[in-house]
């Protein structure tokens, strides 16, 4: 069977092969970032664990006093969600409400309040 292609087929032919290789090359690039993510819970989890139970083991804390912290560090928000939440501080200079990760105010460009060292 004949099988003719024109100059201009071929054209659209290789770009779609470009474009399906930089598809992969993206996907293959977000399975690595997921991958590496995974990886670094998995390492923070641990070290939570460690540092929780050495806690538990020195102070006579519990299990159910973590978890009614975690409680309380949740509803900071209003919501049980399992996250913690970035509540917006009050800018020093001008009291506006800023975002607790801003280095300096959205609205009249003062430094930002110092943060918690879990911010
Ligand atoms: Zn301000």
């Amino acid at each position: 069977m004949a099988h003719f292609t024109s100059p201009g087929m071929k054209a659209v032919i290789g770009l779609q092969r470009a474009g399906h290789l930089q598809d992969q090359a993206a996907r293959r690039k977000q399975r690595n970032n997921i991958d590496d993510l995974e990886a670094r819970v998995a390492e923070l989890s641990l070290v939570c664990e460690a540092l929780w139970t050495l806690l538990a083991e020195t102070t006579g804390l519990t299990d159910a006093h973590l978890m009614a912290r975690i409680r309380d560090l949740d509803l900071q928000d209003g919501v049980i969600d399992r996250r913690k939440a970035h509540l917006p501080v009050d800018c020093l200079e001008c009291k506006s409400k800023v975002s607790n990760r801003a280095t300096m105010c959205t609205f009249c460009g003062a430094p930002a309040p110092s943060k918690s060292p879990f911010s």
